[in-house]
């Protein structure tokens, strides 16, 4: 019987240290401190940044965005791509490696483990060992450490929808929602799935990235890369030996870069889809060939033709900033720019107008045609503002009702608006007409544009 399905072999990885470990754990804290952190600072009288989808209001310090702000959010996205395929393309799944959640948070899991149960070979020795208090304790430990880590990844991913310290309160006084309960669980769960027992099949089986990253490659891309010509033919000796004598490689063939390599490959068989170019394999061989007395680098950050060509590290780099890696750098920074530019210059002022549809167009006293309109009045500032309204792009046009409207900060408000004109001023039919929103004692001016319709 064939089976479609590969089970999976437990990785243990075995610790590291070096330059990309100390690099991958820097972007640990930091990707860490910003997300466990976030949530917790104030801006004024509210959370700094707040995603309220109740109220349909996203907070980011300063910025009260709405729904019709989407236009932001699309350009993030278009700088998250754009940024993914640059750094790719100079230096392949550096996201994988450094950066990623399920990296960040499989490496803080793994370092649990290690403390509570020791290094790979202890680990190892633990798991095939028969049930003893010793494992009861030590796995029960773990898996306390994991869901407290995992409860709290999902607390603070809610407490970005929902203001944190009213959370924190709910939470402490059990009468969080059901929603909110649902999403910390929910959020926590996959974390801890992912995390404590997936950890490298969501890089190899799940992960889209993973599939067409080698799209974004080319023989220029700087790769975790081992140095076949250097290192083969492989072989163990003693430290006095000489390799040459014995005609063999740099490569000792301890398999340390296999122990070490958090998705279990073997990066001496060349580039490899399941490699997430964490580095951690240069790191320990690093540390191999400074014991045996070789040159550091038989696996290092390298390019197809680097290690073709024999290239020293500043031809590497030379050919790493090819036309392609320029032109992604040019529209990045274009995109970038301009949305920057937008932000700056964005009107904190949004209003929707909509036609009455209970009321068409109807003749009132005085001979006047009058249509009604309804204006939702969006207030992007941190302050209370009125706003004077009027409406143009016919004679006579005036609006009939309340014309100075006032808004509370950060709050949006709809309006009834009556605006009427002399019957004859324009003949019957559908006329495009302008609402001049302006308010007062700053520039925000908002114009949106409306039709004034005249019965026969
Ligand atoms: S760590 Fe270095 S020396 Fe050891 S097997 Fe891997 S490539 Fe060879
Ligand atoms: S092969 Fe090296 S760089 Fe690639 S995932 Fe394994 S340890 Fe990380």
């Amino acid at each position: 019987m064939v089976s479609l399905y590969q089970s999976q072999n437990k990785i243990y990885p075995r610790s590291v240290s070096g330059l990309f470990t100390h690099w991958r754990w820097g972007f640990v804290f930091l990707t860490q401190l910003v997300f466990y952190g976030l949530p917790w600072l104030q801006w004024g009288q509210r959370q700094a940044v707040l995603f309220d989808l109740g109220a349909r209001r996203f907070y980011i310090f300063g910025l009260v965005l709405y729904p019709q702000d989407f236009i932001y959010l699309t350009g993030l996205l278009v700088i998250s791509a754009l940024s993914v395929f640059l750094f790719t393309a100079v230096a392949g799944r550096l996201w994988c490696g450094y950066a990623c959640p399920q990296t960040v948070y499989t490496e803080i899991f793994l370092w649990i483990e290690h403390q509570v149960e020791g290094d790979r070979s202890a680990r190892m020795r633990l798991d095939g060992a028969p049930m003893s208090l010793e494992k009861i304790v030590k796995k029960w430990f773990k898996h306390f450490l994991w869901a407290m880590v995992a409860g709290w990844t999902g607390f603070t991913f809610v407490g970005y929808f929902t203001p944190i310290h009213e959370l924190g309160m709910e939470f402490l006084q059990t009468r969080m929602g059901s929603w909110e309960v649902f999403w910390v669980i929910f959020y926590g769960f996959a974390t801890y799935g992912n995390a404590g027992f997936m950890r490298e099949q969501v890089c190899k089986y799940m992960c889209p990235y993973a599939r067409f990253q080698s799209a974004m490659f080319d023989k220029d891309t700087l790769i975790v890369t081992y140095d076949s010509v250097r290192g083969e033919p492989r072989g163990a000796r003693s430290r006095k030996d000489d390799p040459v004598a014995l005609n063999l490689g740099a490569c000792v063939d301890c398999s340390l870069c296999v122990q070490v390599c958090p998705t279990g490959i073997d990066i001496r068989k060349g580039l490899q889809y399941e490699c997430i170019g964490c580095g951690a394999c240069a790191d320990i061989c690093d540390t191999v060939m400074d014991k045996v007395g070789y040159a550091r680098g038989l696996i290092k950050y390298s390019t197809q033709h680097a290690i073709e060509q024999r290239w020293t590290r500043s031809q590497t780099l030379r050919h790493v900033l090819r036309p392609r890696v320029l032109i992604y750098t040019v529209i990045l920074g274009a995109i970038c720019l301009g949305l920057l530019v937008s932000l700056a210059l964005r009107t904190p002022l949004k209003v929707d107008v909509v036609r009455d549809r209970g009321v068409m167009a109807r003749i009132v006293a005085g001979g006047q045609v009058e249509n009604v309109y309804r204006l939702q009045l969006m207030n992007a500032t941190e302050s209370a503002q009125n706003y004077r309204i009027t409406v143009s792009g016919l004679s006579g046009l005036t609006v009939t009702s309340e014309n100075l409207v006032s808004v509370d900060a950060t709050e949006s408000r709809w309006v009834g608006v009556r605006v009427q004109m002399p019957y004859d001023a324009a003949p019957a039919g559908s006329h495009p007409i302008q609402f001049e929103i302006a308010a007062q004692g700053s520039p925000a001016r908002v114009s949106e544009k409306s039709v004034f319709l005249v019965p026969r």
